[in-house]
């Protein structure tokens, strides 16, 4: 029963078990890559024997900078297999954050796709701690650089064997480490363990979570570089499902391709992804018949995605809340049994919730003095959360404000949770539009005003008001051809939101600012728009 939990088991039973099983992937080169578990094994080993070589040892840290791809995959397994620790960076990072987090970590390799080449250039002379540059591909594709010490991935791995044997170690020992991306202060680096790391996976692939099995084929479009592609990388090589990695290409037209092509039965995204998609299909009249379930989550979903995938296209929403400190699952929104098929606002009220939560993760919502709120579905407070894969602290920092005595870690995410279970975000801590001594729920106006016909995304924010302290500023970006009126937004808001909730004013953009995990950046939104005078002040 002592059996300690490895993450280099996973791989090894995939091949012992489901070992001709696929894994394919859009190469960073751009043709289809295609291989099994059990070569994906070998490599794997190939790879840990090289960086053995190389010196790395337990609790060295080894950056990747990288797409979802076959080689990131082989990474994620060899570096946590040996008890060294991937440590995932995102290329989407403004360079000072990117160098910050790289020293902060004080990685000792960084492996990177070829087009992100470029990125390490740009500040390899600031990477105090990095001994070696390893590009994932071949000699033949091998750039031209100025970098120190450039390594080879292919070469590195074909000058060794696969006779190489997992060692055992304790399964608290650090496996992978990924900094949240820092919205507000420095990025923080939350640690996962190889314990923490394979109980998530078994929850992961749970029926009424992410329902992985061997029969399933699954495309994580959320990156291997945000929070572990949610945990898609082990939970799938558990159950032997087959693996498509999306490559750089995440574009509506390529990921099309790629979920007709490999039959997907399963794809997991950010609502930004999903939106690309939704519009291709419709502008272009297609769709994915394989396609039967879709989890979304890391920022709100509008009820018009959720309807839209449902309806138009046949396929389950499975709505889902986490963050980088949980690895990242918390919750999950499914409709319960006894809802009838019939009652689809019932329905549609339950899968906009963010949903109840995985067993191993327990929650409360707190007032301002800590004391627990009731499950009441309408008292609101911070959401604390604990479990055997929430993180308990940050990496390298003695003291974090957000971690109590008990264990709990507090979200900085304000919620409701009802008597079923759900709970709901009202919004962050840090959003939350305070009007009058009240406080305003932007999710909740930006999924409305979503479902406008005339627009296509939405953001609120609060702007100074010398009566109320605070009113909101609806920001939208217009659907094709649409000029959308602020009086026929509001005309349709009423009665789906309080009546004092509705926006003062509104601003039409192009775009709104995307941040490195693909979330609406309010802060850019804040510092941009923040001064707006209002018409009501
Ligand atoms: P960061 O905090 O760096 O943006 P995370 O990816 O860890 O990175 O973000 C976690 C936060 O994202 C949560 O605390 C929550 O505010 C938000 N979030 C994640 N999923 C959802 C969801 N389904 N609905 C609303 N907010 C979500």
């Amino acid at each position: 029963m002592d059996r300690p939990l490895m993450i280099s088991a996973l791989l090894e039973h995939a091949n012992r078990v489901s070992g001709d099983r696929e894994i394919v992937s859009r190469s960073v080169e751009g043709p289809i890559h295609r291989y099994t578990y059990h070569d994906a094994h070998t490599r794997s080993r190939q790879l840990a024997k090289a960086l053995t070589a190389l010196g790395v040892q337990l609790g060295d840290r080894i950056a990747t900078l990288a797409w979802n791809t076959y080689r990131h995959f082989e990474i994620y397994y060899a570096v946590s297999g040996i008890g060294a620790i991937t440590h995932t960076l995102n290329p989407r990072l403004a360079p000072a954050q990117f160098t910050y987090i790289v020293n902060h970590a004080e990685d000792s390799y960084i492996f990177v796709d070829l087009n992100l080449v470029p990125l390490i250039e740009a500040v390899a002379a600031d990477l105090l701690s990095v001994k070696g540059i390893v590009v994932m591909t071949d000699a033949a594709h091998m750039p031209e650089s100025n970098i120190d010490n450039l390594l080879c991935y292919e070469d590195l791995i074909d000058g060794q064997s696969d006779d190489f044997d997992w060692p055992e170690f304790d399964e608290n020992t650090a496996s992978s480490l990924c900094y949240t991306s820092g919205t507000t202060g420095n990025p923080k680096g939350a640690l996962y363990s190889h314990r923490s790391t394979v109980i998530h996976a078994y929850a992961s692939a749970l029926p009424d979570v992410l329902n992985l099995a061997e029969r399933e084929v699954v495309l994580p479009v959320v990156p291997m570089f945000h929070v572990n592609a949610w945990g898609i990388p082990y939970g799938a090589t558990m159950t032997g499902a087959k693996l498509v990695f999306p490559g750089p290409m995440l574009d509506g037209a390529s990921i099309h391709e790629l979920l007709v092509d490999e039959e997907v039965t399963f794809a997991a995204g950010v609502p930004t992804v999903w939106l690309g998609l939704l519009n291709y299909w419709r502008e272009n009249n297609k769709s994915v018949p394989s396609l039967n379930r879709t989890v979304i989550g890391g920022t709100a979903i509008p009820q018009s995605m959720i309807e839209s995938f449902q309806e138009d296209f046949g396929i389950e929403v499975r709505h889902a809340w986490g963050m980088t400190e949980m690895s990242p699952l918390g919750t999950i929104s499914l409709v319960k049994p006894n809802v009838p098929a019939a009652d689809k606002a019932a329905r549609y009220r339950s899968q906009i919730k963010q949903g109840r939560p995985v067993f191993g993760v327990d929650m409360k919502i707190v007032d301002d003095d800590g004391n627990a709120l009731p499950h009441d579905g309408k008292a609101y407070g911070e959401l604390m959360v604990r479990g055997p894969w929430i993180t308990s602290g940050y990496f390298k920092i003695d003291h974090s404000e957000a971690h109590d005595h008990d264990g709990w870690f507090a979200t900085g995410d304000v919620c409701t949770i009802d008597p079923d279970g759900y709970m709901e975000v009202t919004d962050r801590s840090k959003d939350v539009i305070k009007s009058g001594g009240e406080w305003i729920s932007s999710i909740d106006l930006e999924n409305q005003a979503m479902g406008h016909p005339d627009v296509i995304q939405a953001a609120v924010i609060g702007v100074h008001h010398p009566k109320w302290d605070e009113r909101p500023l609806l920001i939208v970006v217009p659907a094709k051809d649409k000029t959308p009126e602020l009086a026929s937004i509001n005309e349709y808001l009423t009665g789906k939101v309080a009546k004092w909730w509705l926006p003062d004013d509104m601003i039409v953009v192009e775009s709104l600012p995307i941040g490195a995990t693909g979330k609406v950046l309010k802060t850019e939104l804040r510092a941009q728009f923040g001064d707006h005078k209002l018409p009501t002040a």
